[in-house]
């Protein structure tokens, strides 16, 4: 039995992606995924849109969120999988990482005005006009309009990174609490993409530790555009960890190339498949 092509990381227009969700699901399922979860960053406005067109496109459909979280001074995302997306206690600590995120992006359009010259405060104000859920990636699209920078990589690189001008620090609710809101609403809870919060082996350890007491189900383990070795070394956290392995684009834009929907390795055949369980 061959496993199921199962992209359980993309994002639309209602968060940081470009396409709507009817778009981008039409592309999903052009690309030969089979089952497709939804996971804009802290809203779930287009799972009901999405969940037509894949019916429309004859793919299951999965509803999601990826959510902000902390953890030891980290930011983490977290994604929840199969979200009853109507759950009083998951609306609310949606909302509650949306407020956050609209004064967060304010504050970095101040301090570009103050320490870089820039127009920040317009530009920020122009992306919470914009969109209710604010990311540094719209931020980082309005900067490169407006010519100050080249292209998104260069407005992280320069303004917006960890110890940049435009980089504030955030209290996101602690992990434990993100777990809680997504368990309240029937998820199965994944850490996303560990490879990239650059932890040591120890502190990933550790992290991976808590959330799986926290009540987490599984380690996005497989993602487009990682190395085979970092691919290894989530396996092999995954199996220590007796966690589930997911898999995933984290698909944005077309017009970027390195991580086009349904493209990213396998995952190891001993590993159980998120996808499975859902
Ligand atoms: P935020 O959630 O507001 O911190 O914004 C983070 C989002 O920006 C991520 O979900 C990515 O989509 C995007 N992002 C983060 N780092 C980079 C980068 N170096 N280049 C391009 N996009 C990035
Ligand atoms: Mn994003
Ligand atoms: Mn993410
Ligand atoms: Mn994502």
């Amino acid at each position: 039995m061959t496993a199921l092509l199962a992209d359980l990381h993309l994002h639309s227009h209602h968060s940081d992606g470009v396409l709507d969700p009817a778009a981008l699901m039409r592309l999903v399922a052009a690309r030969g995924v089979e089952l497709a979860a939804l996971t804009d960053h802290d809203t779930t406005a287009g799972c009901a849109a999405a969940a037509a067109a894949c019916a429309e496109a004859r793919i299951r459909f999965i509803s999601g969120v990826e959510v902000s979280a902390g953890w030891q001074g980290q930011s983490l995302h977290v994604l929840g999988l199969g979200v009853a997306t109507d759950t009083p206690e998951l609306v609310a600590h949606l909302e509650g990482l949306r407020a956050q995120r609209r004064a967060r992006l304010l504050e970095i359009g101040e301090r570009l005005e103050k320490r870089a010259g820039l127009p920040g405060r317009e530009l920020a104000a122009g992306v919470c006009a914009a969109t209710a859920v604010p990311t540094r990636l719209h931020l980082a699209r309005a900067l490169v309009a407006s010519g100050r920078v080249r292209n998104e990589a260069e407005a992280f690189t320069r303004l917006l990174g960890r110890g940049l001008p435009g980089h504030v620090p955030m209290e996101w609710p602690a992990l434990e609490q993100a777990v809680a809101a997504l368990r309240a609403a029937g998820a199965t809870v994944v850490l996303a993409h560990p490879h990239r919060y650059r932890l040591s082996n120890g502190a990933l350890r550790r992290l991976i530790g808590e959330f799986s007491a926290a009540g987490g189900d599984g380690l996005e383990v497989s993602v487009a555009g990682m190395s085979p070795r970092d691919l290894d070394r989530l396996a092999t956290l995954a199996r220590s960890s007796k966690l589930k392995a997911s898999t995933g684009s984290d698909f944005h834009d077309p017009a970027v190339p390195w991580n086009t929907p349904g493209r990213f390795a396998k995952l190891p055949a001993d590993l159980e498949p998120v996808a499975a369980c859902l």
